[in-house]
């Protein structure tokens, strides 16, 4: 029996699954929850972001890979670090990162589209890239009709992901309080702002093999994103 096995029984044991039937809305993050990024899709983007640090810095491609790794660690994302450091104006560096072909390292994913289909409540997306990467990524795996809108690192004002603040705005613009509403993150982390404001979580293990963070604010955990839809369905 899989850990979200577990946890469902133990959730039926207590009667929480009266309070999913509440959940109006399902706020999923893009990279790692929907498709596995390690694919190629982040080595494209981190190469760009050394070529961007570099150029820019006037480092070298090793410092500036450096750079890249300790900033995302310290700040959530690299750009915000970038910002905060070296002033970098936010627009010219989100463009030329996410200027990549993904066409060839993505392809339609029926499985995906089918397990959105049977969630039963509005979805968006939320994620520390732009909204046109976003549309890329969608577009290609061929499940775009499924969120009426995507929140992406401008509407955050540059505040990435884990943050309360931006979460909170995202459920304001929304009309939706967080009670009402489901965090699908591949990060625990990002799960923490959400569980904090009240909101239901998942944790989305796309990186096979990752630590199980047992003793974090996850209400759900799937190994895989496919498996979504099945355990919504018994939730309501
Ligand atoms: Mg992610």
């Amino acid at each position: 029996m899989r850990s979200i096995d577990k946890r469902f029984a133990r959730m039926l044991d207590c009667g929480q699954v009266v309070a999913m039937k509440h959940i109006e809305l399902a706020i999923v993050d893009l990279d790692n929850t929907l498709y596995a990024a390690n694919n190629g899709v982040f080595d494209r983007m981190d190469r760009r972001m050394n070529h961007f640090i570099a150029r820019e810095l006037g480092v070298t491609e090793a410092i500036a890979d450096q750079l890249r790794r300790s900033y995302w660690r310290s700040y959530g994302t690299t750009l915000k670090g970038l910002m905060v450091h070296h002033g970098v104006a936010p627009e010219p560096f989100l463009d030329e990162v996410h200027d990549i072909e993904v066409h060839g390292l993505l392809v339609n994913d029926g499985r995906l589209n089918e397990a959105l289909h049977a969630i039963p409540c509005r979805k968006v997306i939320h994620t520390n890239g732009t909204k046109e990467h976003a549309e890329r990524i969608l577009n290609v795996l061929g499940v775009s009709e499924h969120f009426q809108a995507i929140y992406d690192i401008r509407f955050n004002h540059y505040q990435p992901k884990p943050c309360s603040v931006t979460l909170q705005m995202l459920l304001d613009a929304e009309s939706t309080p967080a009670h009402c509403s489901i965090v699908v993150d591949d990060m625990a982390d990002n799960l923490h702002a959400a569980k904090q404001l009240g909101a239901k979580t998942v944790w989305v293990e796309t990186q096979k093999g990752a630590h199980i963070y047992h003793d974090l604010p996850w209400d759900f955990h799937v190994a895989d994103i496919h498996d979504l839809s099945l355990h919504w369905q018994g939730m309501h």
